[in-house]
């Protein structure tokens, strides 16, 4: 189970309820930041139990935000591979340096984390519609989990974006709107169509 509190916004302190849509602070307009009754999750997250648990994003389920596992949307991202980098190591002169491919989840980037969560959550709390501003691997990934939990995404990137990240929004069945501008304009495009158009706005720093 999750042990989620409340959000807390990273600037001004406020507190505001975990359990409805939010993306910046009301009060201020900066990132809200989940909190976790952590006494009570290191009741049963304990190193004993992390080794027995499946090497997943998942097996921190007691500091993740989803209340209900039937809300998961997983793609089978996290527990990356560390690898040991014996010659670059040599070279600086360190033993123990180590590199953590994240290439290896789902939509090939470290975005399938904080995308699964997100799109998670948000169906959890009731998004019909997602929507995101990206020039790369946040869109593929948002797109990904997005097609998995069965919600439009509307994808909105700078129209000179590598082909590979627009096709694979296409590839989940993303609505992509190629934008002649830089990724600031295509959030200012989401930020002001989302109420009209009912998205939910999955912006990098812009969910808790
Ligand atoms: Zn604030």
């Amino acid at each position: 189970m999750s042990f989620l509190i409340d959000l807390e916004c990273g600037a001004c302190g406020e507190h505001h309820a975990a359990d409805e849509l939010q993306n910046l602070c009301p009060a201020c307009g900066k990132p809200l930041l989940a909190r976790y009754d952590l006494t009570s999750a290191g009741q049963t997250l304990t190193k004993e139990a992390l080794e027995l648990r499946e090497p997943t994003l998942w097996r921190y389920r007691e500091v993740l935000p989803v209340r209900e596992d039937d809300y998961i949307v997983s793609l089978g991202e996290g527990g990356t591979p560390l690898v040991h980098t014996d010659r670059l190591g040599e070279t600086l002169g360190m033993d123990a340096l180590y590199i953590k491919d994240e290439s290896l989840n789902p939509t090939g980037s470290f975005k399938a984390r904080g995308l699964c969560m997100a799109v998670s959550r948000a169906a959890e709390l009731g998004a019909t519609a997602l929507a995101i501003p990206s020039a790369g691997n946040a869109a593929g990934a948002m797109a990904a989990y997005a097609a998995k939990a069965g919600l439009p995404a509307y994808v909105f990137m700078p129209r000179d974006t590598p082909a590979a990240f627009i096709i694979e929004c296409y590839a989940h069945g993303a609505h992509v709107e190629l934008i002649d501008g830089l990724i600031t304009d295509c959030g200012q495009i989401v930020a002001e169509r989302k109420d009209q158009e009912g998205w939910f706005d999955v912006s990098t720093l812009k969910e808790p």
